[in-house]
């Protein structure tokens, strides 16, 4: 993370335009409690817009529907992604996350909602859940964009795949599929650090001619810093999500599970 504050991510993503690279930002919650907390993140949330908007190279928005209130009141959390995707300036896309598997189906719901209203709105999928396939023919169906991921929760053999190999050889069949669909007001993501999969998916794109700028790859601030830019030098638009808040628990721990070296990092650290 640059900072806590949304102004040290402000002016990481103006370093990162200058080096050709996109933004997202995104404040750091999930599983607000009651309806003042998700009030403050919607209210936070239209700042945000207005302090990006009109900015040489545009930023993002992405956001969790936990952080919003889906939890306590899902009328307001639609309402106020409704009110966000209607702030959000033209060139600009407003991202949802996607939670657990349990969150999938108001997800979507909520998502088709929006997108027959606003095109810059786009939803993620995580590829290792065996709906994935089903779910993004709905979302393709709809004109929505997607941004495609592993997936980052702890997931139940039944519903998810738990070897590597397995999310690995679905998340290229997704990305195959969704390329198939890029272009027009959409956009479609590769939202990973997997540069092996990225090579796999150009080919592809190239193969099949599908249009430079019609997909995008997005990685996280901070992870795999040198080959985003150089993934960018090489013609590829590549985005970085940027994180910022004090609520940075429960995602730190997600990207410490994400790679075990980082759990040595982080004992190394702590222990000299
Ligand atoms: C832009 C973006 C948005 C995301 N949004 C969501 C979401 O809404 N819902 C969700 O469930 N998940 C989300 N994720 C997380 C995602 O599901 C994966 O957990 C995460 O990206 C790790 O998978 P990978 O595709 O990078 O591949 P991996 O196979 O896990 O990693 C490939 C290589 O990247 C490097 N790497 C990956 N992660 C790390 C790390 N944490 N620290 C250091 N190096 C690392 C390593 O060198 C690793 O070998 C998002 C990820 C990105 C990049």
């Amino acid at each position: 993370m640059p900072g806590e504050d949304v102004g040290a991510s402000i002016e990481a993503a103006a370093t990162l335009a200058g080096a050709g690279l996109g933004s997202v930002l995104t404040a750091l919650g999930e599983r607000v409690n009651t309806r003042a907390e998700a009030e403050a993140v919607r209210t936070h949330y239209l700042e945000v817009l207005d302090l990006i908007r009109g900015r040489a190279s545009p930023t993002h928005l992405s956001v969790k529907l936990t952080h919003l209130g889906l939890d306590v009141d899902p009328t307001f959390c639609a309402a106020s992604v409704d009110a966000l995707a209607a702030r959000t300036a033209l060139g600009t896309m407003l991202w949802i996350d996607m939670e657990e598997s349990h969150y999938v189906d108001a997800t979507l719901e909520l998502y088709r909602r929006v997108r027959a209203k606003h095109s810059g709105v786009g939803v993620c999928l995580q590829a290792y859940l065996q709906r994935t396939p089903a779910d993004l023919e709905s979302v393709l169906a709809a004109g929505g964009s997607v941004r495609l991921v592993k997936g980052a929760y702890r997931e139940p053999p039944a519903i998810a795949f738990q070897r590597k190999s397995d999310t690995n050889a679905a998340y290229l069949a997704l990305a195959q599929r969704m390329l198939t669909s890029a272009g027009g007001d959409r956009i479609q993501v590769l939202g990973t650090h997997d540069l092996a999969l990225v090579d796999r998916v150009r080919e592809h794109a190239a193969a099949k001619r599908v249009p430079d700028g019609a997909w995008e790859v997005h990685m996280l601030y901070g992870i795999r810093a040198r080959e985003q830019r150089a993934l960018a030098a090489s013609g590829v638009q590549v985005s970085v999500l940027i994180s910022y808040g004090t609520h940075w628990f429960p995602w730190y721990v997600r990207r410490l599970a994400e790679r075990p070296a980082n759990v040595w990092f982080l004992v190394r650290s702590l222990v000299s």
